[in-house]
């Protein structure tokens, strides 16, 4: 492999958010660009509300190249962009921007990056009936990209109804294909479930009562930190494939890379440093 030499034709590309130290993107990313013999670096950059918009100021005139945003600006960013793809305007949320000859241009990685890790399944979501756990940022990207997947049935369950009935509403209205339904009552059989609430972080909390987990074919959980929630657990115990939150992290940066670069990404490379870093904590 080619040795990166940092110097005076080196592009740049970051990370803002707050906090943003403990992000995994750097390593990742930066090995990513070394493998591929591309002269690149990508550091993450904490900023405070107020700098926003003078750090896209900075950035311009650095020639940073791309970067993405974590929490929590994934929204507050987009005023301050020049155009968005269709899914960052759809779900008003951004956490790749690609400097462009129109300016910066923001992108959402999420959704994707959630429906290529589900390879590790081998499942294919034509036709199939999947349980969405919550309604907040990360459950909008799933659901749009779940509908778009060609699934024939949406179930969303949040603990704050108004906000599953908001999402319902928004998948709806990208999607009339598919059948959506909110909160239900008794326990329902599905071909998946996945967790994207944050029960399960912390505390080691389940999301849901064990009778319905023992109506699914699989079970996704997208946190990464612990790597084996409770959830996960109850499905392993079951027998029911099931799969952690890493691969969306890996993909979501993966399909960072590929928007910047327009190169396939080197995706065992980035999959290594992910596994290096949360073995490191
Ligand atoms: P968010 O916008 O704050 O949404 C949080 C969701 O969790 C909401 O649906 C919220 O319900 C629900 N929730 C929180 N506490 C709860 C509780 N005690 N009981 C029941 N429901 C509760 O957060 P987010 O950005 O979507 O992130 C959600 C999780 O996904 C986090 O664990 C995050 O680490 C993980 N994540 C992983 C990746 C990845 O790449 N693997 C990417 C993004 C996020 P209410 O609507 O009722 O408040």
């Amino acid at each position: 492999m080619k040795q990166l030499i940092v110097d005076g034709n080196t592009a740049l590309y970051g990370i803002i958010g707050n906090p943003v130290n403990h992000s995994f993107s750097p390593d990742m990313q930066t090995r990513a660009f070394q493998h591929l013999a591309l002269n690149a670096v990508y550091l993450p950059f904490p900023v405070m509300e107020n700098d926003l918009p003078r750090i896209l100021d900075a950035f311009k005139l650095l020639k940073v190249k791309g970067f993405n945003i974590t929490i929590p600006y994934k929204e507050k960013i987009i005023p301050f962009l020049d155009s968005l793809s269709a899914e960052a305007k759809l779900l008003s949320s951004v956490n790749t921007v690609k400097w462009t000859e129109q300016g910066w241009k923001g992108f959402s990685t999420d959704g994707t990056g959630f429906i290529r890790s589900l390879g590790a399944l081998d499942l294919d979501l034509k036709g199939k009936r999947v349980m969405l756990l919550g309604a907040g940022g990360a459950a909008k990207a799933i659901a749009v990209s779940l509908a778009n997947a060609g699934i024939v049935h949406l179930v969303i369950v949040n603990r704050t109804p108004e906000r599953a009935d908001a999402l319902a509403e928004m998948v709806a209205f990208c999607n009339e294909n598919v059948e959506i339904s909110c909160n239900p009552d008794k326990p329902l059989p599905c071909d998946l479930i996945v967790n994207s609430t944050s029960v399960g972080m912390k505390n080691g909390g389940c999301p849901l009562d064990n009778d319905q987990v023992e109506l699914c074919g699989a079970v996704v959980d997208i946190i990464y930190n612990p790597s084996r929630t409770t959830l996960l657990r109850e499905a392993q115990k079951r027998g029911i494939p099931n799969l952690n939150g890493i691969g969306m992290l890996l993909y979501q940066g993966v399909e960072s890379f590929e928007i910047w670069t327009d190169q396939k990404a080197p995706i065992h490379v980035m999959e290594e440093s992910l596994n290096k870093s949360l073995a490191i904590g």
